[in-house]
């Protein structure tokens, strides 16, 4: 077999992990990372697909040259390629898989870079942009990426809005022009290649890439002790402190309520169902109902001052942050407890008429059969029925939803309320405050209700 000099590489990949926020490490470090396209040319040659989720295999020789250093390997941005691949090695071809360094050295889990080449890192030694689409621009290639791209990494490589993981099955069209895409991004980055190739990257800077590549590689050690000691620390800050900064957040309120942005505007109700307006006032600003002058029915419910609110409020936020766990977790629990029984109520009845209808369709079809009813009316019959069904299944989704969402509500509030300031939390988990004489009535999104004094 020829022996290979160098090797274009480009991936598409799957990952729950964001690559943006968290890097490439946990991203390709992630139990759900998945290698879905490796495409790839062999010096030069005409650009080869492996549709490795489908169940493709990578040649052989191909495998055994990522790890072989007279191999140059090369890829836009290239740490990704590199640190993915260290992965699915790892984990599919143990045998083929080696690093740089012994197995407790951090960096012993990754191919070694100095075989690899960066084409983003020769773009920048030369001047151009980073990203392969305005590269390609920049050099007038004939070849440019795929417009289509964005959406479908979207739908391919990362999770939808509800986590849910989506197939190539689930879109075989789509999935087509995701391996032409796939294709063209190796087709690209050789073009550049080719154009840079008479300005290359001196050995130097190369060595440079490859030391910033162990750097990342080896990562650096962090006390963990003092870290999560640190954490605790902020969470049971003094009292005095504590009081001190919510003074100087209403300050900053107050001056925030002069500009007419308050926080809680559009969300303060009053018992009579109508809303409370905001009042800018010289020395205190307040609230009142806005039909407390009306003249068929005046609203008798009294003015509310904005920093009592505020400070309702602030209170209601130190509560939740201290009892989170005696507040939110026994409404986690009721909330199974509801769900279950809702499901166990409303869907059995649901699941009953499911199973008449499908008694009837076979009635029907008998009585057909038997010629006492016509073909017509049969097909009629199945049609209501179809629809029936349809309802049905959308009314078991539906009910799901209600507790889905609620839950979701109540662990968001969960996570936010020790990390997020109580003025910031307003516009992220109040729906509404409903005023009734003292009293605030904070309902938070998901249906929680909250009374608090003011
Ligand atoms: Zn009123």
């Amino acid at each position: 077999m020829k022996t290979i000099k160098t090797l274009e590489i480009d991936i598409e990949t799957y990952s729950d992990i964001d690559l943006l926020s968290a890097g490439v490490y946990p991203y390709a470090e992630s139990s759900q990372f998945d290698l879905l396209l490796f495409g790839y040319s062999v010096d030069g040659s005409e650009v080869q697909v492996i549709d490795v989720v489908n169940g493709e295999c990578i040649p052989d020789n191909i495998l055994k040259a990522l790890t072989d250093d007279s191999v140059i390997k090369y890829a836009h941005n290239a740490s990704f390629e590199r640190i993915c691949m260290s992965v699915y090695l790892r984990r599919h071809y143990p045998e083929y898989f080696r690093s740089y360094s012994i197995t407790e050295d951090t960096i012993g889990g990754y191919l070694d870079p100095a075989s690899w080449r960066c084409t983003m890192v020769w773009s920048a030694y030369d001047g151009l942009p980073l990203s392969l689409r305005n590269v390609g621009a920049a050099l007038h290639l004939d070849s440019q990426k795929m417009d289509e791209g964005k959406a479908l990494i979207r739908l391919f490589c990362v999770p939808d809005k509800n986590g849910e993981r989506h197939y190539p099955s689930e879109a075989p069209d789509k999935w087509e022009l995701f391996r032409e895409y796939n294709k063209r991004d190796v087709e690209v980055e050789m073009a550049i290649q080719q154009k840079l190739s008479r300005f290359p990257v001196p050995e130097t800077v190369w060595d440079e890439y490859h030391l910033s590549e162990e750097i990342n590689d080896r990562g650096i050690l962090i006390d963990m002790p003092l870290v999560e000691q640190a954490v605790r620390i902020d969470a049971i800050i003094d009292r005095e402190t504590f009081v001190g900064a919510q003074a100087l957040m209403v300050k900053s309120t107050a001056k925030v309520s002069k500009k007419n942005e308050n926080p809680f505007r559009g969300k303060v109700k009053c018992r009579c169902g109508r809303s409370y307006f905001f009042i800018p006032a010289a020395h205190r600003n307040y609230w009142e109902c806005s039909a407390r002058f009306d003249i068929a029915m005046p609203c008798d419910n009294p003015i509310i001052y904005d920093d009592a609110l505020n400070a309702a409020w602030e209170r209601l936020c130190t509560k939740l942050r201290r009892h989170a766990d005696d507040i939110l977790t026994p409404c986690l629990g009721q909330l199974a407890i509801l769900e279950e029984n809702i499901n166990q109520g409303e869907i059995l009845e649901l699941e009953n008429r499911e199973k008449e209808l499908r008694q009837r369709r076979y009635v029907l079809c008998k009585l057909c059969a038997e010629n006492c009813i016509t073909h017509e009316k049969l097909l009629q019959s199945e049609a209501e029925i179809e629809v029936e069904f349809a309802e049905i299944a959308d009314k078991i989704d539906k009910i799901s939803a209600v507790v889905d969402d609620t839950a979701e509500h109540l662990e968001i509030i969960y996570k936010l309320i020790s990390t997020t300031s109580p003025q910031r939390l307003i516009g992220m988990i109040i729906e509404k405050i409903t005023i009734d004489n003292g009293t605030a009535v904070f309902e938070l999104k998901g249906g929680l209700k909250l009374r608090e004094v003011m």
